[in-house]
């Protein structure tokens, strides 16, 4: 048997395509595009990469894309100023402050900042708090990703057996709680779970967020199951010198087990920044007081 490949790059088009349709209704009705503002501090190549990107979606999404730049000298209470100036601007609809930040400056204290109406990256505790309980929040953009996924391969999730591995804030916990809210059995496992091939085996849904290369094997899946791989790890490739981009999950041997499964890259990556500009169009819509657009 070999898997079904879920193809996030193309879901990830379809959702922004459904995004930027829905912008002039926005415009229409308030007089302004939505704003997104990206901050990033310090030189990180990685982070620039990103920062670039989701600068260049959002306008290629109608919307109005705001970048702060600050040196990595930039102090806490620096940047925690940028952050109230962005609370306070009517435009910024969104505020992304990309992480990781440099050394001396406390994360949570920044995220906290953050006007949780404007907190499309879902961090704040006040939006993981409402997630936690059931009520509407802006939710981090790629559990949430992996989460348009699965419905959209499997339908209704209610009763499948979930296991997510990784208990990070940003992925772990946000994708439980989601998988949880659709009436799945969840479990999440972690570093210090026991005989996790046998957890794994469990499950009708997998979704791996570890950032170890390749560790989850076929032979821990239950044949049929559904594999979401959230990992982005760099390896180095057979050519000398090269490197390659591999998911947490062993692909070759999985897919030969597995229903469907995402690949590295294509799969959950794309979904993160369409989601980005999902959840903008969105804290648009609550700020201004109207309903969302549907389809989102
Ligand atoms: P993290 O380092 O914050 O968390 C990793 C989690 O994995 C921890 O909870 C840890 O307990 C668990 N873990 C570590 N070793 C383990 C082991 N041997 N067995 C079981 N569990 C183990 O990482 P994160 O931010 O959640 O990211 C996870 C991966 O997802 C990384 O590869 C990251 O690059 C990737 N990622 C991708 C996207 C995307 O857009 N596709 C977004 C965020 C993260």
């Amino acid at each position: 048997m070999s898997a079904d490949i879920i193809d996030g790059k193309a879901f990830a088009e379809g959702l922004r395509g459904r995004v930027a349709a829905a912008v002039p209704g926005f415009v229409a009705k308030t007089g302004r595009k939505p704003g997104l503002a990206v901050v990033l501090v310090g030189e990180d190549p990685a982070s620039q990469v990103y920062v670039r990107s989701k600068g260049k979606a959002t306008v290629a999404a109608g919307m109005e894309s705001f970048e702060h730049k600050l040196p990595d000298t930039t102090t806490q209470d620096e940047l925690i100023a940028v952050v109230e100036q962005l609370n306070a601007d009517d435009r910024v609809d969104g505020i992304l402050v990309q992480l990781p930040l440099p050394k001396g400056v406390d994360e949570k204290a920044v995220i906290s900042t953050i006007d949780p109406a404007k907190d499309v990256d879902g961090f704040h505790v006040i939006n993981s708090g409402k997630l936690a309980v059931g009520e509407e929040a802006l939710v981090p953009c790629t559990p949430l990703g992996c989460l348009m996924l699965l419905k959209d391969r499997l339908g209704d999730l209610t009763g499948l057996d979930a296991v997510v591995i990784g208990r990070s804030n940003i992925v772990g916990k946000p994708m439980a709680q989601l998988l949880l809210k659709e009436s799945c059995t969840v479990t999440i496992a972690h570093s210090r779970t026991r005989d996790l091939p046998a957890v794994v085996r469990r499950a009708d849904i997998v979704v791996a967020a570890v950032g170890r290369p390749e560790m989850v094997k076929g032979d821990w899946l239950k044949p049929g199951a559904t594999v979401i791989d959230v990992g982005i790890n760099r390896v180095p490739a057979a050519e000398e010198g090269k490197t390659r981009l591999v998911g947490d999950v062993d692909f070759a041997s999985a897919r030969e087990v597995a229903g469907a499964i995402t690949p590295v890259p294509g799969g959950v990556g794309p979904m993160t920044i369409a989601v980005l500009l999902r959840n903008t169009l969105v804290a648009a819509h609550a700020r201004a007081g109207i309903g969302a657009p549907e389809g989102l």
